[in-house]
Parts: C-alpha cells; structure tokens; sequence
C-alpha cells in the first residue's frame, strides 16, 4: 500500500478497496496470539503502541489480552473510525486510543512504550528505520512484535523477484532481518512465518470480490486501474509463489 494521503481520489481508493476488509493485511486472530505469547513478562498495565493498526483487529486482540492502555496508530480516517467502532462495542473507551498520524513522524517521547506492535505495516517507513524510531520509543526492555514481509528462499524466480524489487525494493530474507534487527539493539524472542491462509481469509479472498464493482466505479481513472491491477497481479503472484516468500512474524526485545 503506497500511500498519498493528499490525493483525493486515490484516499477514496484505498478506503474503497481496504476499508470493508476485515483485516487491511495477511493476519489472523491466531498469528497475533501466537506472536503474544513469545513476549516475557509484561507490566501490569502496559502501554501499548500498534503502528499502522489499520480497522483495529489486533488492535483489539491486545487489548483483550492484556489489561493496558492500547494506541492505534494510522493514517487514514477511515481505518480509525473502524477501529473507534470496535472500541466502542467493546466498552473499552478509555483503554483504546486512536490517533491520526504518519508513522513517519510519530511525536511519541523517548521510553513511552512496553510494547510496540505492528502487523503488515513496517515497510511503509522502512523496516530499518522502524526498528531504529521503536527502539527509542520503547522503555529499556521493552518489546517489539512486527510482521515483515521477508523472502523464505533466496532463489525466487524473476516474475516474482522484478514484482517486488518494484513494489518492495527493499524486501530482506528472514536471515537477514534477524541480523539487522540485532544491529539495531535487539534480541530475539521468537518468529515464524505467517501461514499461507492468513493473506487469503480476511484479506486477499474478500479484496477480490470487490475488484469487479471497483473497476467500474473508477473506470474514468487510468491510475486507479492500475492501482487495481497492480493488486491483482500481487494475488496471481502470490497463488504461484507463495513457498519463495511472506510475512515473518518477529516478536524481540530491545536489549539493554
Ligand atoms: N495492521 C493492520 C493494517 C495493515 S495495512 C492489519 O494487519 O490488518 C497497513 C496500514 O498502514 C493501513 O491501515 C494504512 O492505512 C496504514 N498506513 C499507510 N501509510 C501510513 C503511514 N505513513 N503512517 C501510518 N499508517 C500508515
């Protein structure tokens, strides 16, 4: 998802191919208690930063498993106000904040966070310098739970390697985020790859059906097409090659 928020038409995109999604990336309620459950202790009550938390559900999940203060953070409204619903069913007001800004320019203190999580949204600030911005967020100790899209095999086959040099250019291999993630002053606690199902259920396989509405909605718009297209190609993509790569859950603590 590369994002222009000042463009009109394409925020309307966006919330027209995302925002009824149950999940705006590959996910599932299982993966986010799976990743939890490879953190230490925790405080009591731990703050808690979710980066690019999209319409929330893990969001939700984290408040559900801990008795923290939890921070969504996006930037778009409309993934917000999806959250904001959530919380409100929930009767966790108060417990669940929301707040509208760019991870690029987060205005967080030094130390302010137990936890910082982040599903399917690292890459839009780079994954280096996320993992560098969180580690002086966090408290010493603290913990960061991130998925990243990484490459499982180091021989992927051309279609699939020019794809993501162009959408993700710089896409690592597992081993190689492992690496950076302890230059940058952390210790690993756990990871594994997110099981293929999770881009289908709640992502891929409802995006889909929307494509066909979408394109005639924005049938006068060359680059919505493309946009279009190009999500398209990402799901044939996948379906061939998903053994080459994925998202890799990475659950460490800054080390200190
Ligand atoms: N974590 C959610 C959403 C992942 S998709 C899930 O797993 O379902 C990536 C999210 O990042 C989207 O909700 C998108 O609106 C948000 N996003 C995109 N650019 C952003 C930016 N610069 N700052 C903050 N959030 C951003």
């Amino acid at each position: 998802m590369d994002v222009n928020v000042n463009d009109e038409l394409f925020a309307s995109l966006m919330k027209d191919l995302y925002g009824s999604l149950p999940r705006q990336g590959p996910g599932s309620t299982d993966v986010t208690r799976k990743a939890f459950g490879m953190l230490g202790a925790l405080q009591e009550q731990p703050k808690i930063l979710d980066i690019g938390c999209g319409t929330g559900t893990q969001t939700m999940e984290l408040a559900s498993l801990t008795s923290g203060h939890v921070i969504g953070l996006d930037i778009f409204d409309w993934a917000l106000e999806g959250l904001a619903q959530k919380v409100e069913q929930a009767g966790l007001i108060g417990r669940v904040h929301t707040i509208q800004q760019s991870m690029d320019a987060m205005e967080f203190p030094e130390h302010t966070f137990d936890l910082i999580w982040s599903e399917g949204a690292l890459y839009i600030m780079g994954f280096e310098n996320a993992l560098k911005t969180c580690h002086k967020l966090l408290k010493p100790g603290g913990y960061l739970a991130a998925s990243e899209l990484s490459w499982f095999r180091d021989d992927p086959p051309a279609e699939l390697r020019e794809f993501w040099m162009t959408e993700y250019p710089d896409i690592k291999t597992v081993d190689d985020n492992l690496q950076l993630i302890a230059d940058c002053g952390y210790e690993v606690l756990g990871h594994f790859h997110l099981p293929d199902e999770t881009w289908w259920n709640s992502f891929y396989t409802p995006m889909l059906s929307l494509l066909p509405g979408l394109r005639d909605k924005y049938a006068g718009s060359p680059d919505a097409l493309a946009t279009l297209q190009e999500s398209e190609t990402e799901m044939e993509l996948h379906r061939k090659y998903s053994a080459f790569y994925g998202y890799e859950f990475i659950v460490c603590r800054r080390s200190d």
